[in-house]
């Protein structure tokens, strides 16, 4: 992908730099963003739409609470308001949680950010109020920056895409008033039952370990956790939140911290092991854990990775290798919350490399996780 990239830019730049900066203006808040399933303020889903990179972000309706924000109040005494005179059209308006980055997108289709002011962005936060640009020296001001972004996508239509980057990492949730919409900025643990944090190991540029047919475990780490979000999707007290769900490269900085900010129940990250010693052949599932204390609970990490183990080498019907404690993984050192590996087979292995690169396989290793999970929190 990014080859073919440079080649369009080469090209591009050769024929006018101007309009490859208007073009990379508008890819940049446009197309190449869009990603997930849409859904538009009156619930109805669009289909979706190929694009790239896919970031992880998740949609969500407005909620219509008319002319009362003492709903949006009790939800939260945290929020933004941000002012309807300066909304044009009736369009779809959604918003895009991008928590790996603390950054909430609104979305408002068919209009251009001519209108669109930053003093009509107000932040409350429990009963301070900010205007206008983001106020840096002022702790209270929630947002790091805001930035307003238009873009015409592919059917001809603009759309304007208000970034807001928030100091910490909110639950976002959007609602309309007569005036005004509202984005209700929650802290995850006050609003939602559990939260886990599945984590697919590798991405991007690094690739993770290699079966000797060349398959790279990066991809099936994804594959897995794209099996357990369905899963996991289903569930109505469990939210759950992932590292990646694309091929890209993620840091193990970017990946514990997200654990740790959502003070998250469970943190989860799966990988698939090899041997570099072809006589002894092993095969099997692993969980690793440290001896760290995580700080708010009492499931023991080690405890954690047996629960997987069992779940997982039942479902995949491997051998149970066993729990190992490994306390120099960064992710496993750094977690504060309850945190293991899952390593669900050797790719090193012919016959644990089959279920592992089935489809079938995924899903009999995202079934032992979820079990996993649901046994973990109890
Ligand atoms: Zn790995």
């Amino acid at each position: 992908m990014k080859e073919k990239k440079w080649q369009k830019f080469t090209v591009q730049s050769v024929i006018l730099l101007a309009v490859v900066l208007a073009v990379s203006i508008f890819q940049q808040g446009g197309l190449v963003r869009e990603s997930g399933k849409r859904v538009m303020a009156d619930g109805t889903a669009v289909l979706e739409e190929t694009k790239e990179p896919e970031e992880i972000q998740e949609v969500q309706s407005v909620k219509s609470v008319k002319s009362d924000i003492t709903h949006i109040k009790k939800r939260s005494s945290t929020y933004i308001e941000i002012q309807k005179s300066m909304i044009t059209t009736g369009a779809g308006i959604y918003l895009y949680d991008n928590y790996i980055n603390s950054e909430v997108c609104m979305v408002i289709d068919g209009m251009t950010q001519k209108n669109f002011l930053k003093n009509g962005i107000i932040r409350y936060n429990r009963g301070d109020k900010f205007i206008g640009n983001a106020n840096y020296k002022n702790k209270q001001d929630i947002v790091e920056s805001i930035d307003i972004i238009s873009a015409k996508t592919k059917d001809g239509l603009y759309k304007t895409e208000v970034k807001i980057k928030t100091k910490r990492l909110y639950a976002p949730e959007l609602y309309e008033t007569d005036d005004s919409y509202y984005i209700s900025l929650a802290v995850p643990k006050n609003i939602y039952d559990k939260i886990v944090v599945i984590d697919a190991g590798h991405g991007g540029i690094d690739e993770g370990t290699k079966s000797f047919r060349g398959h790279y475990e990066k991809d099936y780490n994804l594959m897995v956790l794209k099996e357990l979000k369905n899963l996991l999707d289903t569930s109505d007290n469990i939210k759950a939140y992932y590292t990646r769900l694309s091929d890209e490269k993620v840091s193990k900085v970017a990946r514990t911290s997200l654990a740790n900010n959502l003070d998250a129940d469970l943190f989860i990250s799966i990988h698939c092991n090899s041997s570099e010693y072809g006589n002894g052949e092993p095969y099997g599932v692993e969980a690793l854990y440290s001896k760290r204390k995580p700080r708010n609970s009492r499931l023991e990490n080690k405890k954690l990775a047996e629960i997987l183990l069992d779940n997982v080498a039942e479902k995949v019907n491997s051998k149970k290798r066993g729990v190992i404690r490994r306390e120099g993984l960064y992710i496993m050192h750094h977690s504060k919350v309850p945190a293991s590996i899952i390593e669900i087979g050797y790719m090193s292995n012919k016959s644990d490399l089959k279920y592992i690169i089935k489809k079938s396989g995924q899903k009999k290793a995202a079934e032992g996780i979820y079990n996993g999970i649901l046994e973990a929190l109890g």
